[in-house]
């Protein structure tokens, strides 16, 4: 957080030590604050919040790995999983140097998680349909 918000915030979080026997991190924050972010955006701080998962986040992550998503289109497969398909443009990238192989190697983390946390539920069982989700572009 405190690297996020940068050196400039008026009040840095406190932080704590590591655990020795395991190398974790101890919880620190006792209350719930609001910094903003150099560069734009706002990061809550909040005790007790071990995990916040990624899910319904395939419109976010298609923006924040633009560099990827304007890549998908060069492929050979419409359906290119960026893995192992020959002609493609993303691994071509990776092998040319233009393109970061951690940069992936975060977009498929984020999209798997997405993805598995993103249920069907919220179709029509959900209450809702999917008619409105394919009306945003
Ligand atoms: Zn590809």
């Amino acid at each position: 957080m405190n690297t996020l918000a940068g050196p400039t915030q008026e009040l840095a979080q406190q932080t704590g030590g590591i655990r020795e026997h395991d190398a974790k991190g101890r919880h620190t924050t006792t209350s719930r604050s609001l910094h903003a972010i150099a560069g734009g955006g706002w990061v809550i701080d909040t005790p007790g919040m071990r995990t916040l998962h990624v899910s319904d986040a395939a419109f976010g992550i298609e923006t924040l790995f633009a560099e990827i998503t304007e890549l998908a289109p060069l492929c050979r497969f419409s359906d290119c999983t960026y893995a192992n398909e020959p002609g493609c443009a993303v691994q071509g990238a990776v092998a040319a140097g233009t393109l970061d192989p951690e940069r992936l190697t975060r977009w498929r983390k984020l999209v798997e998680e997405s993805s598995s946390n993103t249920s069907d539920r919220s179709g029509p069982r959900g209450g809702s349909t999917t008619a409105g989700r394919s009306k945003k572009r």
